[in-house]
């Protein structure tokens, strides 16, 4: 057993004021029920803090066009508005969704320096393409930290591991023809948005894990084991980014999967023993109290 070290929760105030609507699943409540969890007195004796920068435009363009940016700068200067029949901005959700890319390059970050690293933030990024918005996610968060850690932090490969229930279509669109990164993705299937089929291989670099409900919690963690594995044979990672949405758990509104805390636990004590640095981005979970239990056990795992 190796020393515990504090887990660095990276986060910044306007996500709890991004909003897209009375009703929307991707609630302020999300995010307040996480910091709460992580700020409890148990939580103290693992976690530091740090408040998030905004990322700079040269780290956006990596993921995204100037095209798309220049479009959420337009909505963003009108107060805001929508983007596709689900995804909506309000005043703060520029704001949020820059610092929540300024979050996810900083957690890669700290983790290539030693430090574990959280970043609590929304919107989500996984469903965010180049050039467009879609399913509650603004800017593609994951893949921007993944591409500064290359281009900037001049790692050579970059693992990025998707457990939200739903597939990352984004994500798979911006790796599946750059070697230098893999995907994993654990996602119920059929389910939206529609893509993650196994047979979606990239250059080799993409592993779906497609899984219908109902089967045995300890099914679903075997598989993405497994699939983890086989991405890393003979293709050893610098980084390990976690796409860490917890719509899995049982008792998600917008999914059926029956993961419970335990879980994602389970899962970073297995890949911390590739020795790989660790960090590890918050996408959805829609049961609030259940995100918060869930990202509270998964910030004692990295610790
Ligand atoms: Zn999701």
């Amino acid at each position: 057993m190796t020393s515990r070290s504090l887990v660095r929760i990276v986060w910044h105030p306007s996500q709890a004021e991004h909003n897209p609507g009375q009703g929307h699943p991707e609630s302020p409540a999300r995010i307040k029920a996480v910091l709460a969890a992580l700020r409890a007195p148990g939580m103290a004796a693992v976690t530091t803090w740090e408040e998030a920068e905004p990322a700079e435009p040269a780290a956006l363009l990596r993921a995204h066009t100037a095209e798309y940016l220049a479009q959420l700068q337009a909505i963003d200067r009108r107060g805001g508005g929508r983007l596709d029949e689900d995804t909506v901005m309000n005043q703060a959700s520029y704001r949020a969704a820059v610092h929540a890319a300024g979050a996810a390059i900083r957690v890669a970050r700290l983790a290539l320096d030693g430090t574990p690293a959280f970043a609590a933030t929304r919107p989500p990024g996984h469903h965010a393409l180049p050039g467009h918005a879609m399913g509650f996610c603004l800017l593609n968060n994951v893949v921007v930290a993944a591409l500064d850690a290359i281009e900037v932090q001049k790692v050579e490969r970059v693992l990025i591991v998707d457990w939200d229930v739903h597939h990352g279509n984004g994500t798979q669109a911006m790796v599946e023809r750059d070697p230098r990164l893999r995907y994993v993705s654990l996602h119920q299937w059929p389910l939206y948005p529609g893509t993650g089929r196994v047979d979606e291989r990239g250059v080799g670099n993409v592993f779906n894990v497609p899984r219908p409900p109902g089967l045995p919690r300890e099914a679903y963690v075997r598989d993405l084991n497994e699939a983890v594995a086989r991405a890393t044979d003979g293709w050893r990672p610098d980084l390990l980014l976690i796409s860490a949405g917890f719509d899995a758990m049982a008792g998600d509104p917008l999914a059926q999967f029956s993961l419970e805390p335990e879980d994602y636990v389970s899962w970073v004590r297995e890949w911390r023993t590739m020795g790989v640095p660790m960090a590890s981005v918050l996408e959805g979970g829609y049961a609030p109290e259940r995100v918060a239990e869930a990202a509270a056990a998964h910030v004692r795992a990295l610790a």
